[in-house]
C-alpha cells in the first residue's frame, strides 16, 4: 500500500463561541498536518439547523487568524473537496444514504414520538435495536408497497442503521491504543431525516471524512464514545482501506481536575475561556476572551499545545515551529489534562519578553491612549526605554501602564505609608541639597548620576536607604520600581528636578 497523503480537518459544530478546547484540537491537527506535509481543512458541520448560531462561524474563522493556525482548504479558503459546509452538501449525503439503503444497510422508520415514548415505557431500557426493531413500523416490519405509499403521501421518516449484534468492534486509537466495545451496546443510529432532508452528524462527518479523504481524525475525547460506530459505518460502505486513524485527545479538566472545564470554571476563577470575546446573539451575554483580556496569540498557542501533551522532556517554551517540529501524538497522555489557567498568565509573562522593546513599545500606545496619554506626544525612544524598564514586572501589556505610568504622569499624591517611613523632619533640607547636586551633573545618564549621588551620600555621612527612598518616593510617587538613576536619565534633568521641589512643597 502506498502511503498516504496526510490529510486532516478540523470540523466545528457552529453552535457558538469556539471552546478553548476546540481550539487545542485545532492546534493539534494544525501541528500534526504541517509536520507531515500533510493539509488541514476547514469544513462547518452544520446539518442540526436547531444548534445553528448565526456569527459563530465567522468567529470561529476570526480566532484562527487571530491565533496563527492558517488552513489549507475549507470554508472561506477554498479547495477541490468543496462545498465544506455540510448544509451545502444535502445531495451528497442523500446519495449515501441511499447506497446504504440500497445495501440493506439500513432502514426507513415511520415511529412517530408518540409511538417512541410508548415503547420506552413498555420496555425498560429501550434501545432501538436488532432485539426490537421488529416490533417497530419501519421499511423491516412493514410491506414495501405500504412503505412506499407512505413516502408518497409525504409521511416523515428516518433512516436508521442497521446495527448487526453481537460482534466485536476494534477501533485503533493513536492515543488510547485498541478500544473494543460489542455491536449489541449500540443502537440503530438515525442517519438521516427526511424532515429537514439532511443527514445526521454521524453520516455526514463519515461520509465528508471519506470524499475528503482525511487520513487522520485527531478530535476531543467525548468523540470517543461515536468512534465505533464510525468503524462500522466504514465498513458498511465498503471503505475500510482508506479508514482514518483515530486519536481521541484527553479532556480538558478544571483547574482544581474535578471534572470537565466548562464557562462557569472561568467566571468562578476569573479566565476566560473562549479565544475571543463573544457576544451570544441569542442572550445578549458577552463572554471574555484571550484576545480581550490581554493575551498574546504565541502565549495562547504555546500554553494550549502542553495541556495534554509534552515534548518528551521538561521543555516549555515552545515556537510554533518548534512546535510543530516536536508534536508526536504518541506523547499525548489518556488522561485529562488540568486546566492550569495560571500557567497561561506565566506564559503570557515569557512571551512579553520575547518581544523587543521595540514592539512592546508600539503595543503599549494604545494602552497610553486609554489612560488619555498622546503616544505621539513621545519619541519612540523614549517609550522603548519605558517599556524595558518595567516589562519584567508585567504579565499583560495593559499592566504596563501601572508600572511605566510615573514616566508619563508626575505624582500628585505620594504613598502615605512610604510617606511615613521615608520622609522625615530633615528630608526636605536633604532633597534641597540633592537638588543642587542633580543640577550639577552633566552627563545625566544613569551610571554617571548614580556615582556622583551615591559619592556625595556617603560623603555628606548620610544614610544611603533614606536618601534614596525620600528621592524615589518624589520622582516616582511611592518607594517602588526600576533603577533610581534609569528613571532619572529618561526623564531628564528638568523633570526630575521638579519633581522633587514638588515633593519638597507638599510634603513640607
Ligand atoms: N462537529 C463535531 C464537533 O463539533 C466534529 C467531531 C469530529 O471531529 O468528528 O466537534
Amino acid at each position: 500500500m502506498t502511503e498516504r497523503k496526510v490529510r486532516v480537518r478540523f470540523a466545528p459544530s457552529p453552535t457558538g463561541a469556539l471552546h478553548i478546547g476546540g481550539v487545542r484540537t485545532a492546534l493539534y491537527n494544525y501541528l500534526f498536518a504541517r509536520q507531515h506535509g500533510g493539509d488541514l481543512i476547514f469544513r462547518i458541520e452544520d446539518t442540526d439547523s436547531n444548534r445553528f448560531v448565526p456569527g459563530a462561524e465567522e468567529y470561529i474563522l476570526e480566532s484562527f487568524k487571530w491565533l496563527g493556525i492558517p488552513f489549507d482548504e475549507g470554508v472561506s479558503f477554498g479547495g477541490e473537496h468543496g462545498p465544506y459546509r455540510q448544509s451545502e452538501r444535502r445531495e451528497i449525503y442523500k446519495k449515501y444514504v441511499q447506497v446504504l439503503l440500497d445495501a440493506g444497510k439500513a432502514y426507513i422508520a415511520f415511529d412517530t414520538p408518540e409511538e417512541l415514548d410508548a415503547k420506552r415505557a413498555e420496555i425498560a431500557n429501550f434501545q432501538y435495536d436488532a432485539s426490537t426493531r421488529m416490533q417497530m413500523r419501519n421499511s423491516l416490519t412493514l410491506p414495501k408497497e405500504e412503505v412506499d405509499a407512505l413516502i408518497a403521501e409525504g409521511r416523515q421518516y428516518v433512516v436508521r442503521f442497521k446495527i448487526e449484534p453481537d460482534e466485536d468492534v476494534h477501533v485503533n486509537d493513536l492515543i488510547r491504543g485498541e478500544v473494543v466495545i460489542n455491536s449489541s451496546i449500540l443502537d440503530d443510529k438515525v442517519l438521516y431525516k427526511s424532515a429537514d432532508e439532511l443527514p445526521t452528524y454521524h453520516l455526514a462527518n463519515i461520509v465528508d471524512d471519506h470524499l475528503m479523504e482525511v487520513s487522520h481524525v485527531i478530535r476531543g475525547e467525548e468523540w470517543l464514545p461515536s468512534a465505533p460506530l464510525h468503524v462500522l459505518l466504514y465498513r458498511a460502505f465498503g471503505w475500510e482501506d482508506t479508514m482514518p486513524a483515530f486519536a481521541h485527545l484527553p479532556l480538558l479538566l478544571k483547574p482544581e481536575g474535578n471534572g470537565k472545564l466548562s464557562k462557569r470554571d472561568g467566571d468562578r476563577l476569573g479566565f476566560p475561556v473562549f479565544p475571543l470575546e463573544w457576544h451570544d446573539p441569542k442572550t445578549g451575554e458577552v463572554s471574555s476572551g484571550y484576545r480581550e483580556s490581554g493575551y498574546l496569540p504565541e502565549a495562547v498557542i504555546n500554553f494550549l499545545a502542553l495541556l495534554g501533551w509534552n515534548p518528551g522532556n521538561d521543555q516549555e517554551l515552545m515556537s510554533m515551529d518548534e512546535l510543530i517540529k516536536l508534536f508526536n501524538l504518541s506523547h499525548c497522555s489518556k488522561s485529562g489534562a488540568k486546566f492550569d489557567y495560571k500557567k497561561g498568565v506565566w506564559f503570557n509573562h515569557e512571551y512579553i519578553l520575547q518581544k523587543s522593546d521595540g514592539e512592546l513599545a508600539k503595543l503599549f500606545k494604545p494602552v497610553l491612549r486609554e489612560n488619555g496619554i498622546d503616544p505621539d506626544a513621545y519619541s519612540d525612544a523614549f517609550l522603548t526605554a519605558a517599556v524595558s524598564l518595567v516589562k519584567g514586572r508585567v504579565n499583560f501589556v495593559k499592566e504596563l501602564w501601572e508600572q511605566a505610568r510615573f514616566f508619563f504622569v508626575a505624582p500628585l499624591r505620594y504613598a502615605e505609608k512610604d510617606v511615613k517611613k521615608r520622609w522625615s523632619e530633615d528630608t526636605p533640607r536633604i532633597m534641597t541639597e540633592l537638588i543642587e547636586v542633580l543640577r550639577g551633573i552633566e552627563d545625566f545618564s544613569s551610571k554617571p548620576s548614580e556615582d556622583i549621588v551615591i559619592g556625595w551620600i556617603a560623603e555628606k555621612g548620610y544614610h544611603m536607604g533614606n536618601v534614596m527612598n525620600a528621592f524615589r518616593l518624589a520622582v516616582v510617587g511611592e518607594c517602588k520600581g526600576p533603577h533610581m538613576f534609569d528613571i532619572t536619565a529618561l526623564l531628564g534633568k528638568e523633570e526630575t528636578l521638579a519633581r522633587i521641589q514638588r515633593a519638597i512643597d507638599v510634603l513640607k
